[in-house]
C-alpha cells in the first residue's frame, strides 16, 4: 500500500448505520483507496462493497462544483457563492417577513456530519426561533426512538455490537441484514460459525439471505408480527421462563394511563395462543412456541432490528414489544443480552438523534416542550430566555404536505432548504408532494443532480465527507472522526460553510462564529459547542473533545461524562455507566440512584427507575390486501446500492451489479397472472403506480410482493406507490406495507 497512496487519513464509512472504521488512500490530492481500519470495534478492518468502492462516485463527471440558481425560461444558470447564497437569503428573508418564521424550513439529513446537522439546527432554532426542522431519520428511524424513550426513558441502545459475540441467541426482526448491514452479519455469521450452540432467529415476510443462515425462520405476513411477540411473551410465561425477580424489581406493566399486575399481563397475553396468531400472521405456531423457547432460556439472547419494524403505523408498539421480550427475560443488562436497534443511516443516530434536529427535540435528544431543557440549551447558545419556541414543528410527512407556493393559502411552508438527501425520490406516496417541492421556492444542498434537484431553485454543490471531514455516531452510541482528506472539487463547499454564509447574511454570525474556509477547524468549534450542552446528562459527550476524537483510532461511546473516560459498552449497570457516579448529573437531572442500586434506569419518568413493559393491544396495518388490492408489497434495499442510488448508480462496479430494481413474485402467483421471469409487472396501489421486471422467487410468501427502491428510473420508483400513512407516535410512514394489484404490463 505504501507504493500507491500518499497517505492514508482515518475516517468512517459514508453509507450504513454500522460505522465502519476506514482509512482513505490518497495520492496527488485524490482519493484512490478505501482500506478497513483494523482498529475499528465496528467492523475490525472488514468492508463491504460499498464502503470499500466508496471513493469512486467522488470523481463521476456529475459531480455539481458550482452554485446554480433556476433562471425564468427553467434552465440553470451558473453563478457565483455570493450571488447564490445572497439570493437566498433574500429569499428567506422576504418569506419570514410575509409569512411568518415558520414559512422557512430546513430538512436535513442522517447523512450529514454530526457537526453540520448541528449548525443547521442551531441556526434554524436559536436563530429563526422555528422549530421546522426534519431530515430524513424520521422516515428510517423515529420508531425506534419512540420505543427507547417510552420504554426506557431515554433514547438508543442499552448494549453495543460487542454484545453479538457474547450472545446465546440471536432474533433478528424485519432486518435484511445481510444485505443492509453487511458487516453486523459477518460478526453474526462468524460468531455461529465458531459457536454452533448459537442460535439464529429470522422474523421477516422474506427468505432472504439472512433468513437463509437462521437455525430458524419466522414467515409473517407485513404487519402481523406484533401478535407473534405477545404470542412469544405468553409462551415464556406459560412455561415458567421468564425472570420474575427482574420483573419485579425493574419494570412496571402499564398501558400508558395505568400500571397493572402480573396477572392482568398474563389475562393480556392469554387471546395471542401461537394457533390464534398462525391464522393471522401466516407464521406457523411451532415456530413460535420455539422461538420462544430457544429466546427465554438461552443465557443471552440479543434482538437485532431495522426497517421491517420501524417503518409502518404500529413502528413503536413493535419496538415496545420487542423491548418487552428483553424485559419478563432479565435479557438485558448483561453481557449478550440486548435488544439493539440498527440505524439505517450512517449518521442518523449521532447527527440528527443526538443533535435534536427534529422537529420536537432539541440537541441532547430532549423534547422543545421541555421547558428546562430549553432554557439550558437557551442558556449555552448565549440566547435571552423565551427565544426557543416551544411549539413543535412539523414532522416530514406534515411539513411536506404544507410545503407548496405563494398562491396557495393551504401550504405555510413556502420556502425549504435541503442537505444530502433526496425526498423528490424517497418520500413515500410521492404524487402527493412533488408539486409542492416545485411551487416552493425549494434550495438544495448535494453533491449530485438527483430528483430534487431537478425541482431545485437553487443548487449548492457541497462537499464529499471525506473532503471537509467531521463526526458520524453510529447503532451502538459510537462517535467517529473523518479527518478531511482532499479538497472538493470544483466550487463546492462544506454545508457547515453554506450554514455560516447564511448565518452571517441572516444576521446570526455571533450564533455560528465557525465561519470558515478551514472545515476541519470550523467542525472542530461546532463540535465543542454541541458537547457543551451535552455536558452533565445521560447524552454527555463532554470527555470525546476533538481532538480526542481525532487520536481515538475506534471513536469514543457515550456517556462520556469527563476527559480521560473510555467510553460506555452498556447502560444502566453500575461498573459499566459512569451516571451511576457522576455527581454533576444528579444535580443537573435530580437523578437519585439508590447506592445499592445495579440496575437502574435512571431516565424513567416516574423517578423508579424502572423500564416499562408494555399492553399494547393487537393493531395491523394502516392498508391489508382486500377483492381489489390483493397483494401486500413490501420494499427494502439490496447490498449494493444505498438508499436512491444517487452515489452507488455513479460506481460503475456497483451500477453493473444491480443496474435496475425488480419485483420479487412467488411463483404461485406468478402462475395465476401468467407472469414469467423478466415480463414487466405493473404494481398499482392507491395512490400510484410503477412498472418493474419480474424475478420469481419462493423467496416471500404467496402473496407478497417485494421491490428495491434504489431505482432513479421515473417508472420503476417504487416509492409512488408506498403508503404515506404515519405511526401516530413517531410519525413514521408505513412504507413497509401496501396493498397494490398488479398486471402483466
Ligand atoms: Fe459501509 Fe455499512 Fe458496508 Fe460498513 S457495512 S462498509 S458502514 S456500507
Amino acid at each position: 500500500s505504501k507504493e500507491i497512496v500518499d497517505k492514508w487519513v482515518k475516517g468512517t464509512c459514508r453509507f450504513c448505520g454500522t460505522g465502519c472504521g476506514v482509512y482513505v488512500g490518497v495520492k496527488d490530492g485524490k482519493v484512490v483507496a478505501i482500506k478497513g481500519n483494523p482498529d475499528a470495534k465496528t467492523n475490525f478492518g472488514f468492508l463491504c462493497i460499498k464502503g470499500f468502492l466508496a471513493y469512486k462516485c467522488m470523481y463521476h463527471p456529475d459531480r455539481l462544483k458550482y452554485p446554480m440558481i433556476r433562471q425564468k425560461n427553467g434552465r440553470f444558470k451558473k453563478v457565483s457563492w455570493d450571488e447564490a447564497l445572497d439570493y437566498v437569503v433574500k429569499k428567506f428573508k422576504y418569506y419570514h417577513k410575509k409569512y411568518g418564521k415558520d414559512s422557512v424550513a430546513y430538512y436535513g439529513s442522517g447523512q450529514c456530519t454530526t457537526e453540520e446537522s448541528y449548525t443547521f439546527n442551531k441556526l434554524w432554532k436559536g436563530g429563526f426561533r422555528s422549530n421546522m426542522v426534519e431530515g430524513n431519520p424520521r422516515l428510517c428511524m423515529a420508531s425506534a426512538v419512540g420505543g427507547y424513550i417510552t420504554t426506557f426513558g431515554s433514547d438508543e441502545p442499552v448494549g453495543s455490537y460487542a454484545d453479538i459475540e457474547s450472545a446465546k441467541c440471536i432474533f433478528l426482526v424485519g432486518s435484511n441484514t445481510s444485505e443492509c448491514h453487511p458487516i453486523i452479519f459477518r460478526r453474526i455469521m462468524r460468531h455461529k460459525m465458531r459457536n454452533p450452540e448459537v442460535k439464529v432467529i429470522v422474523c421477516e415476510p422474506r427468505k432472504t439471505n439472512t433468513a437463509k443462515i437462521a437455525d430458524l425462520w419466522l414467515p409473517v405476513d407485513p404487519g402481523t408480527d406484533l401478535a407473534i411477540f405477545h404470542s412469544m411473551a405468553r409462551e415464556i410465561i406459560k412455561n415458567n421462563w421468564h425472570d420474575k425477580k427482574f420483573i419485579d424489581e425493574h419494570t412496571r406493566i402499564t398501558d400508558g394511563k395505568n400500571v397493572y399486575t402480573f396477572d392482568k399481563y398474563v389475562e393480556f397475553l392469554e387471546q395471542f395462543t401461537p394457533e390464534t396468531v398462525e391464522k393471522l400472521s401466516r407464521c406457523p405456531a411451532e415456530n413460535i412456541r420455539k422461538a420462544a423457547k430457544w429466546f427465554a432460556t438461552s443465557g443471552a439472547s440479543m434482538t437485532l432490528w431495522t426497517m421491517g419494524l420501524n417503518q409502518r403505523t404500529r413502528g413503536v408498539w413493535a419496538n415496545n414489544l420487542i423491548h418487552n421480550l428483553h424485559l419478563i427475560t432479565g435479557n438485558i443488562c448483561k453481557p449478550g443480552a440486548d435488544s439493539f436497534s440498527l440505524t439505517g443511516q450512517p449518521n442518523a443516530c449521532g447527527g440528527v438523534r443526538e443533535t435534536g434536529s427534529l422537529a420536537h427535540l432539541l440537541p441532547g435528544t430532549k423534547p422543545v416542550k421541555n421547558k428546562k431543557w430549553r432554557t439550558h440549551v437557551e442558556k449555552v447558545w448565549g440566547l435571552k430566555p423565551g427565544t426557543i419556541d416551544p411549539k413543535p414543528g412539523f414532522h416530514t410527512i406534515k411539513m411536506f404536505g404544507a410545503l407548496g407556493g405563494e398562491k396557495d393559502p393551504n401550504k405555510p411552508i413556502k420556502a425549504m432548504l435541503t442537505s444530502t438527501t433526496n425526498p423528490a425520490q424517497s418520500l413515500p406516496n410521492l404524487n402527493k408532494y412533488i408539486k409542492g417541492m416545485k411551487d416552493a421556492f425549494l434550495v438544495v444542498l448535494d453533491i449530485f443532480p438527483t430528483k430534487t434537484t431537478q425541482l431545485a431553485d437553487v443548487v449548492l454543490p457541497a462537499a464529499f465527507l471525506y473532503e471537509k471531514g467531521g463526526v458520524f455516531g453510529c447503532s451502538e452510541r459510537r462517535s467517529q472522526l473523518t479527518e478531511k482528506a482532499v479538497n472538493p472539487p470544483g466550487e463546492a463547499k462544506a454545508d457547515i460553510w453554506i450554514a455560516a454564509q447564511i448565518a452571517k447574511r441572516m444576521g446570526f454570525e455571533k450564533l455560528i462564529p465557525w465561519n470558515m474556509d478551514d472545515s476541519m477547524k470550523a467542525n472542530e468549534m461546532a463540535w465543542t459547542d454541541y458537547i457543551t450542552v451535552t455536558k452533565d446528562t445521560d447524552h454527555s459527550l463532554w470527555g470525546a473533545t476533538y481532538d480526542r476524537l481525532k487520536k481515538e483510532k475506534a471513536g469514543i461511546q457515550w456517556p462520556c461524562p469527563y476527559p480521560g473516560h473510555p467510553g460506555t459498552y452498556k447502560r444502566y449497570v453500575r461498573g459499566m455507566d459512569p451516571m451511576f457516579e457522576h455527581e454533576e448529573f444528579k444535580k443537573f437531572f435530580g437523578k437519585k440512584i439508590p447506592k445499592d442500586a445495579k440496575i437502574y434506569f435512571y431516565m424513567d419518568k416516574k423517578g423508579e427507575g424502572k423500564a416499562n413493559i408494555w399492553l399494547r393491544p393487537y393493531k395491523g396495518p394502516a392498508e391489508v390486501p382486500d377483492a381489489e388490492y390483493p397483494f401486500y408489497l413490501t420494499t427494502g434495499r439490496v447490498i449494493a446500492h444505498w438508499h436512491t442510488g444517487t452515489m452507488t448508480m455513479r460506481i460503475p462496479e456497483i451500477a453493473r451489479s444491480y443496474p435496475y430494481a425488480y419485483v420479487e413474485i412467488h411463483p404461485d402467483d406468478a402462475k395465476k397472472y401468467n407472469i414469467f421471469e423478466g415480463d414487466l409487472v405493473e404494481i398499482v396501489s392507491r395512490r400510484g403506480k410503477a412498472i418493474l421486471p419480474a424475478r420469481i422467487t419462493k423467496n416471500s410468501l404467496p402473496g407478497i410482493l417485494f421491490v428495491p427502491w434504489f431505482d432513479q428510473e421515473i417508472s420503476r420508483m417504487i416509492n409512488f406507490v408506498c403508503n404515506d400513512a404515519v405511526d401516530p407516535g413517531s410519525k413514521e410512514p408505513e412504507f413497509k406495507i401496501a396493498a397494490v394489484k398488479i398486471r402483466k404490463h
